[in-house]
Formats: structure tokens, C-alpha cells, sequence
């Protein structure tokens, strides 16, 4: 059996087409899309066609409302930012108690060097938002929502639209963290009073170090990268051509087979939950199980170490995850699975599991078959007397 790749959260493999389609911005087609002459009109044109791409993924209704990014991290940093600079007079922020480290690091390093006062938002035991505290902590000092789409370690979705439209009502604006939902779930940002949407290449098949920024038409970003005039002013630096082409088409592939990819992909995630929970006593599924996005399944396994999990998985040729990645080296139990009251007893066993269009029945039964004796082993393991 092939190695079986279940870490799909942290990054994916970059799918055959995307690589076809960026290939030839290193080669024949490799002007700078500021030049005049025809080769940068050609990278332009390029540019131009990845940027409707995306704005189709995630139904943005103008083209111009998409600012590439170097990722993830830098485009919620830039949201916030920019909200911040767009909100002068106010000087509160809101996020959720479980954003990824992109958002909660830098809500905290500005909440001590320009004395912001940040809500965070509790979750309950199934990963849902307090919608009372989320309620009482908006305001007309509020400047900035910032509540992710997906969560990386549960694959919770939260009700976007909805708290949107509630921090628009006090004029706060609202950015949304939507890297583990873009192409996971239908999107449709023009509907919503969603000002800003993150979203990242390698989470959805394209390359590691490109993604883009949804700004709202009529909303003024101030620029935290200065220098030409790219991207209309919003961020500057020469395009990264190949990678630009690259998300394009990664959007294009996930916006024709989101419908029938996300059924396959939940059919087996269920397969995979099922499989494991008739096999392993002492399991708790993270989340709400009918409010995640397809492919992710957190199982809190009683009574082992999820690093030791993993460790053993890997020997076997098995790739999964304790909980995020990028945070990854810490062996306490996550601030997501803290946030979330997961029992002492399973803290310290989270495994995420995370699946792709990529993922095969054949592989799904072969980790239904291992993870029990694995798991076995561990308790064991507990139990015996030391020596
Ligand atoms: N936000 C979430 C929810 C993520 O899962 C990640 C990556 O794990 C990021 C942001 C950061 O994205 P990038 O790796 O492109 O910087």
C-alpha cells in the first residue's frame, strides 16, 4: 500500500493541472505584467483570468475585488490591518476563540502595542459560537469582525453570513478567515455583508506561498506593503505570475466539481468516523458532525498521546495531524481544543484526520484497519506496569 496522505489541512498536493497551467509562466510566457510590450501583456492577461477564477470560487460580483496575496497568513493580516487603518475612531476588535494563529497572534501583539481591547468569543462543546457574547460585545467601537469560515482542526463552519450581517449593523466591518472553506463549501460572498475574505493556494491544490484577498468594491485598503502601484495600489510588489495562474486554476477545478467532490469526500469522511468508532471504545468526534465541512474528522481518543498517534501512524505510512500544523511543536492539547471543553481524558488524543478529492475508498478502509491496532497498542502501552 502506497503511503496514505490524511493531512489535507495542512497543505495538498498540488494537482497535475494546476502544475500544466502554471508551467508556462516560468518559461515562454514569463514577462512582468507591468511591462508594456507584449510579453507582459500576455502575464497580465494571465493574471486577468486567474483573478475572474477566483472571484467566481467565491462569488464576488467584480473581478477588481480580489488582491493576490503571498497566502493565508498574509491576507488576514492584511484584512485586519486595513479594516483597522479603515475604522480610525474605533478600538475594539471581535474574533472567535479558536481563529487560526494568523488572526489570534496578531489581534493580541496589536491589542498590547496600540492598547486595542479584543473580544474573544467562546465556543461550547461542539465547537459553536456563543451567539449571546457575540451579540453583547458588538458595538459602535467595534471596528473589526474577524471570524473564520472553517476551522483548520475541526472543520467546524460557523454561520458567516449571519454575523456578518450583525457587525455590519453597527458599522463595524467584517472579515472573514475562509482558507479551509474556499472550495469546501459554495460561497457566495456578493450576498453578504462580508468586507473581507482570506483565502490560500496550497489548501485547495494549488502552490505553497500564494492566495488572495476578497475586499468589498468601495472599500479603501490601505496598503501594508508599499512601494509600485500593484494591484491597484493594495499591494505592492511584482506579481508572483506562476503562482497567480496556479490558484486560478485551482479555483476553476474546484468551482466545476465542488458539488459531486464534496458528496465523495463526506461519503468517505463518514466511512472513515464510522469505521473507527465501531472499532475503538473511548472516542469523541469534534464538532457538530452536521456542521463541518466534508472533509475533516477530529477524534479525540481516550487515553493516549496524539504525538505518539501520530508517530506510529507515520511509521505505517499513514499522514494525519494532532490539530494545526502551523503551530505544531506545542504537546498541550490546542487552544481550539481547549476553547472547546474537550474532557482531560481525550485532550491530549486529538487526531485530524483530513481528506481531498484525492482520497480513495481503498485508502479510507486501510486506516480503518491500522488506527484500532494502533490505538490498542498505545493503551496498552498506558497500562503496563513500567519495568
Ligand atoms: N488560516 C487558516 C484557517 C489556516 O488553516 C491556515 C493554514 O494552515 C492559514 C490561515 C495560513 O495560511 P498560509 O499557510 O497560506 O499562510
Amino acid at each position: 500500500m502506497p503511503p496514505v496522505y490524511l493531512d489535507n489541512n495542512a497543505t495538498t498536493r498540488v494537482d497535475p493541472r494546476v502544475v500544466e497551467a502554471m508551467l508556462p509562466m516560468f518559461s515562454e510566457l514569463f514577462g512582468n505584467p507591468s511591462s508594456g510590450h507584449a510579453f507582459g501583456v500576455a502575464a497580465k492577461l494571465a493574471v486577468a483570468r486567474a483573478r475572474e477564477n477566483i472571484q467566481a470560487l467565491v462569488g464576488a460580483a467584480h473581478p477588481d475585488e480580489i488582491v493576490f496575496t503571498s497566502g493565508g497568513t498574509e491576507s488576514d493580516n492584511l484584512a485586519i490591518l486595513a479594516a483597522l487603518a479603515a475604522r480610525p475612531g474605533r478600538s475594539e476588535i471581535v474574533v472567535s476563540a479558536v481563529e487560526h494563529p494568523a488572526v489570534k497572534t496578531l489581534c493580541t501583539a496589536l491589542a498590547a502595542a496600540r492598547g486595542l481591547t479584543v473580544h474573544t468569543i467562546p465556543v461550547d462543546n461542539a465547537g459553536r459560537l456563543d451567539r449571546e457574547a457575540y451579540a453583547a460585545a458588538l458595538s459602535e467601537r467595534v471596528a473589526l469582525v474577524s471570524v473564520m469560515w472553517a476551522n483548520n482542526e475541526t472543520g467546524m463552519v460557523f454561520p458567516i453570513a449571519d454575523l456578518a450581517a450583525q457587525a455590519k449593523a453597527v458599522g463595524a466591518l467584517f472579515h472573514s478567515d475562509a482558507v479551509q472553506a474556499v472550495g469546501r463549501l459554495p460561497l457566495a460572498v456578493a450576498a453578504t455583508a462580508i468586507d473581507l475574505l482570506s483565502l490560500s493556494g496550497h489548501k485547495l491544490h494549488a502552490p505553497k506561498g500564494v492566495g488572495a484577498l476578497f475586499v468589498r468594491r468601495g472599500l479603501k485598503l490601505a496598503a501594508q506593503t508599499v512601494g509600485g502601484s500593484q494591484e491597484r495600489g493594495r499591494r505592492a510588489g511584482t506579481e508572483n505570475v506562476p503562482g497567480i495562474v496556479a490558484l486560478g486554476a485551482a479555483c476553476e477545478i474546484a468551482s466545476a466539481g465542488l458539488v459531486s467532490d464534496t458528496a465523495r469526500i463526506a461519503a468517505l469522511r463518514d466511512r472513515l468516523e464510522a469505521g473507527l468508532l465501531a472499532r475503538i471504545a473511548e472516542v469523541r468526534v469534534l464538532g457538530d458532525r452536521d456542521n463541518r465541512v466534508a472533509n475533516t474528522a477530529g477524534l479525540a481518543f481516550a487515553g493516549v498521546e496524539s504525538e505518539a498517534v501520530i508517530r506510529l501512524l507515520d511509521r505505517r505510512g499513514i499522514a494525519v495531524s494532532s490539530g494545526s500544523a502551523c503551530a505544531s511543536g506545542a504537546v498541550e492539547p490546542s487552544h481550539v481544543v481547549r476553547a472547546m471543553g474537550v474532557p482531560q481524558t481525550h485532550a491530549r488524543g486529538v487526531v485530524r484526520f483530513s481528506l481531498s478529492r484525492e482520497t480513495t475508498a481503498v485508502e479510507i478502509d486501510h486506516v480503518v484497519d491500522i488506527v484500532p491496532a494502533v490505538i490498542g497498542e498505545l493503551r496498552r502501552d498506558a497500562l503496563a506496569p513500567a519495568a
